[in-house]
């Protein structure tokens, strides 16, 4: 009998189109196993609204193993030396794993493959990070040109299906999931999640296909928060519950503005992974040098900038759509995108506070999220970025709120203002604002102009 073949999984928790699990099976008994890993990452461990994510998913997976006749199991500490020590318990001289680019998930691919046979497979994107050229040669930094090279040289092949999987003569000890403690206790604040998401690779393939039967009307409905217009397989694609390539195949034959559309978006995610790959650092540092000198309104230093920043946190700015989002965020781990944006651009320019104390606040409250994409699109916003220079492009949350229809929303997240009419309810006169909703922090028109002065000071 071949020697069992270990599974490393990480963000990859699915059995379909799955290549590690896939080449592992056909290799021989295979031991999938998950570590939770909090100290390789070091200060980028998971957030709260992830490890709750991560939770539901790696219970399903454990489930779907289950009926496939194999286990999953579950190791904790540092990934490179528990994997070493499973493969030693278990007598596994090989490893198979999804490639990730996350920095400190490369240090400890690189680590472990000093230790052990460490095969390495891409599919949580479309194409490698770093297999899109420019006509030079060159790895793209700019969104356009990756695209229309990344649709030039795609040719996905079919997805893989399911594995057939045989396990080890014995298995080896796993840690009980719930010990754990990913799910929030004390207080339990996740039961906004729980009531808008259920973690799981069949979850995942339910969401698509509800996806799908609305796909032609994406272009049209994408912008509006108060309808679901778009997939909400953010946090899918993110774990790896279904893999791009899935996503890709089953929008095949869908033509239209819409179906183009969404496949841009999809590129998106592996637009911020060539740049992750390139700029390994990106979420910490601005990337235009002038920005590492921007007079950010510090709120460790400033006590007025630490309550803007709370009150951001909170939904409690006096602007409706940046409150309902934040809201939104807080009480489901996710947030509709045209939402993020104006709630992103809110806090850098309104409030002249650090994108990357909003990238952290994301980071830790988003069950999609996602070291590249987070920190890609914040820079995007800032203008700090390399691939966007528009910082004097500031958002105007009270035009952008009924240009995008968000009355609806406002009212779901924003009970205070439900009585208001359409009209009134994106910008409530004084008289009409109800007495526990907050005046506005500051007025758009002062805003605006002292970003613009904050931004002559460094150009
Ligand atoms: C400030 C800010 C922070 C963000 N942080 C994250 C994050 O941490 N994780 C994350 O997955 N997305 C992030 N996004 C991108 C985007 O908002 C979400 O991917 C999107 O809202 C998810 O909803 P959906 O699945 O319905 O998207 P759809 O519109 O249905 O798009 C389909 C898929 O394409 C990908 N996608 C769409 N837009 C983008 C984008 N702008 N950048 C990268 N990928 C994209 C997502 O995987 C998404 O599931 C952020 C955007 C902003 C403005």
């Amino acid at each position: 009998m071949s020697s069992p073949q270990i599974v490393w999984l990480r963000r990859d928790l699915r059995l379909a189109d799955q290549p590690a699990f896939h080449a592992a099976a056909s290799a021989g008994p295979v031991i999938p196993v998950y570590v939770l890993d909090d100290a390789t990452a070091g200060n980028r461990k998971l957030g709260g609204a992830s490890r709750w994510w991560l939770h539901g998913s790696l219970a399903a997976l454990a489930r779907d193993l289950e009926t496939h006749g194999s286990r999953l199991i579950l190791r904790r500490g540092d990934s490179a030396a528990e994997i070493a020590k499973l493969a030693k318990e278990t007598g596994a001289d090989t490893v198979h794993a999804l490639r990730h680019y996350e920095p400190w998930w490369r240090k400890a691919e690189e680590a472990l493959a000093r230790t052990i046979d460490l095969h390495l497979y891409d599919g949580n994107y479309l194409m490698p990070p770093g297999a899109v050229l420019g006509t030079s040669g060159n790895p793209l930094r700019i969104y356009t040109p990756f695209a229309r090279a990344l649709m030039r040289a795609l040719h996905p092949s079919d997805p893989l299906p399911a594995p057939k999987l045989s396990g080890p003569k014995h298995w080896p000890g796993s840690d009980d999931l719930a010990d754990w403690a990913l799910l929030p206790s004390k207080p339990d604040w996740a039961g906004g999640m729980r009531e808008a998401w259920e973690p799981g690779e069949g979850a995942a393939y339910d969401a698509l296909a509800a996806f799908l039967d609305h796909a032609d009307k994406y272009e049209a409905q994408r912008n509006l928060p108060s309808i679901e217009g778009s997939s909400r397989l953010s946090p899918r694609l993110h774990w790896g519950e279904i893999s791009p390539r899935q996503v890709w195949h089953a929008l095949e034959g869908k033509r239209g503005v819409g179906a183009d559309t969404f496949r841009g978006e999809v590129i998106w995610r592996d637009f911020a992974q060539n740049l992750i790959a390139q700029f390994p650092d990106y979420p910490e540092e601005s990337y235009r040098e002038p920005f590492r000198a921007f007079p950010w309104r510090d709120p460790e230093q400033d006590k007025a900038a630490a309550a803007d920043l709370a009150a951001w946190q909170q939904g409690r700015t006096g602007y409706p759509i940046v409150d309902a989002g934040m809201r939104q965020l807080w009480t489901t781990g996710w947030m509709h995108n045209r939402v993020r944006m104006i709630a992103a651009s809110f806090l850098i320019k309104h409030l002249l506070i650090d994108w990357r104390l909003g990238e952290r606040w994301f980071w830790d409250t988003l069950v999609d999220a996602d070291y590249g994409n987070n920190a890609v699109n914040w820079q995007w916003v800032a203008g700090s970025g390399v691939d966007s220079s528009q910082f004097t492009r500031i958002m105007a949350p009270l035009t952008q709120s009924p240009k995008f229809d968000a009355a609806g929303y406002i009212r779901e997240w924003v009970p205070e203002l439900a009585e208001l009419s359409d009209s009134e309810i994106h910008d409530p006169a004084d008289l009409l604002r109800p007495r526990n909703y907050p005046a506005k922090l500051i007025g758009h028109q002062e805003a605006r102009e002292r970003a613009l002065e904050a931004y002559r000071r460094i150009r």
